[in-house]
């Protein structure tokens, strides 16, 4: 026979085999539907009970204003904690830094590495006019507790103290330390967890947990999964932003030259926008994930992402290209947002700005990143000023203790539900705390639909009333199992 028939059907041959175990294990990894009860379940009276403590909290408008911003509204709120947590106020002991608070639950043996649940008291404004219920009005309607904060983050911080509250009515008392800790400056990265963790570094104190506010219980992590997943982000990326100045002649703008200052910004960005310059890597907490929901997807996204020892380069190639949220988790990325030329329409600017905002991936650093873009910005005669920011935070390990005692939780409360380490796109005050653990891990033990999600840091922002009940239980059911 030819050689070359001969090599074609080898390579085909190699194909062809390589295809059927991508097969037979895409079958194989097939999520089995598991029946059972979950362990932690509330009464409509509880529900009811956890819905109006929430609307007391989000009646407090304790929103993020930023430097030097008075801090009243947050005082405010303790006050109310005060009232809503007796049991927590009479038996913790509660320490405020500026606004932050944070309590400490004494367990049975204080040499162990505590835990520490934490979230922010903070919201964003609440400006947008079309909100249907006051944003501020804490309204409980339809199922659901509607008002800024309801789901960013007072329903985690109401479910961690609810958790808390309860146990000790209860006589609970912990193997561990249990610390609380709420920031109130995390909307505005306003250092107020820095604080925190400030105090648990003086303290000489290890957390064997961080865990905050971040992945959620959603129903479509992914088009054609079969059941809700529960996401627990292990990783952030890094935020920086960057201000580009184009310098030129000013004028009068009856006689413009060429090359204006916006002239070479706009070429800048679209030459940013175009051809993306950062590195696409399907990084390790990807993988993770991706392989994590693969037994919970349909064909042929199962077929794909349950096999990325085969399809990994295809896949690297064509999630940029599924969604803006695919691509973010493969690729640093930068968006153009604010930006300012002359005070006037017919004014010709001679000099022009832009400012950019870049999530920095794991796969580079920030200098990295920077550095590309003054490179680019260069051609066009564009200065670069770094303004500020920071890498993305260290990855937890997915293997840990921790996180398997976590998966363990979520199996017990919500059975059946998809668990997997996350890829987290957004921040969290959770980075800070890496300086005091090895575990931060980012899971709001909440269900949230898809259009409370895309209420987040917009209009009628609201959550279910069942599912923050269910989001106390399972704090409870953590705290109660830990060991
Ligand atoms: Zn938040």
């Amino acid at each position: 026979m030819n050689p070359l028939v001969i090599a074609l059907l080898i390579i085909v041959g190699i194909i062809v085999l390589l295809l059927a175990i991508a097969v037979i294990r895409a079958v194989s990894i097939k999520a089995k539907p598991v029946e059972g009860e979950s362990k932690a379940v509330f009464t409509p009276e509880e529900e009811e009970k956890y819905a109006r403590v929430l609307s007391e909290m989000i009646k407090v408008p304790t929103i993020s204003k930023g430097e030097g911003e008075d801090k009243s509204e947050f005082y405010k709120l303790h006050a109310v904690l005060r009232e809503l947590f007796p049991n927590i106020h009479e038996s913790l002991e509660m320490t405020e830094i500026d606004g932050n608070i944070i309590y400490r639950w004494q367990g049975k043996d204080s040499s162990l590495d505590p835990i520490l649940l934490m979230g922010h008291q903070d919201v964003v404004p609440a400006a947008e006019t079309d909100w249907k219920h006051d944003p501020f009005s804490g309204d409980i309607e339809g199922g659901c507790i509607h008002g800024r904060g309801a789901m960013d983050c007072k329903c985690t911080v109401m479910a961690e103290m609810a958790a808390v509250e309860e146990l000790l009515a209860e006589g609970f008392v912990p193997e561990r330390d249990v610390y609380l800790a709420y920031a109130c400056n995390e909307e505005t990265s306003g250092g107020g967890a820095q604080k925190l963790v400030k105090y648990l570094q003086d303290k000489g104190i290890r957390l064997c947990v961080a865990m905050d506010e971040g992945g959620a219980i959603v129903d479509d992590a992914m088009p054609g999964m079969s059941s809700k997943c529960a996401a627990v982000g292990i990783v952030e990326k890094g935020t920086v932003n960057i201000k580009f100045t184009a310098k030129g002649k000013g004028g009068h703008s009856s006689t413009p030259p060429k090359n204006t200052p916006f002239a070479r910004l706009s070429a800048f960005v679209c030459d940013v926008e175009k051809k993306n310059p950062f590195k696409t890597v399907i990084t390790t907490p990807v993988k993770y994930m991706l392989s994590n929901i693969a037994p919970y997807l349909s064909f042929p996204m199962r077929l794909i992402f349950g096999n990325l020892w085969l399809f990994k380069p295809l896949l690297t190639v064509l999630m940029p290209k599924f969604s803006p949220g695919a691509r973010a988790f493969v690729t640093t990325t930068v968006v153009f947002t604010m930006g300012e030329g002359s005070k006037a329409p017919n004014v010709i600017p001679d000099e022009a700005y832009l400012i950019a905002n870049m999530r920095v991936g794991t796969q580079q650093s920030k200098d990295e990143c920077v550095e590309i873009l003054r490179k680019i910005a260069a051609k066009y005669d564009i200065e670069t000023e770094l303004l500020k920011g920071f890498n993305a935070s260290r990855i937890s390990d997915p293997g840990s203790d921790e996180m398997k005692y976590l998966k363990q939780c979520v199996a017990d409360v919500f059975p059946g539900y998809c668990f997997t380490p996350y890829y987290m796109c957004g921040g969290t005050d959770c980075r800070h705390y890496g300086a005091v653990t090895d575990n931060c891990l980012r899971f709001t033990p909440v269900y949230i639909s898809p259009s409370q999600m895309a209420a987040m840091h917009a209009a009628n922002e609201s959550i279910g009333s069942a599912a923050v009940a269910a989001g106390v239980k399972f704090y409870k059911y953590f705290l109660r199992n830990h060991k």
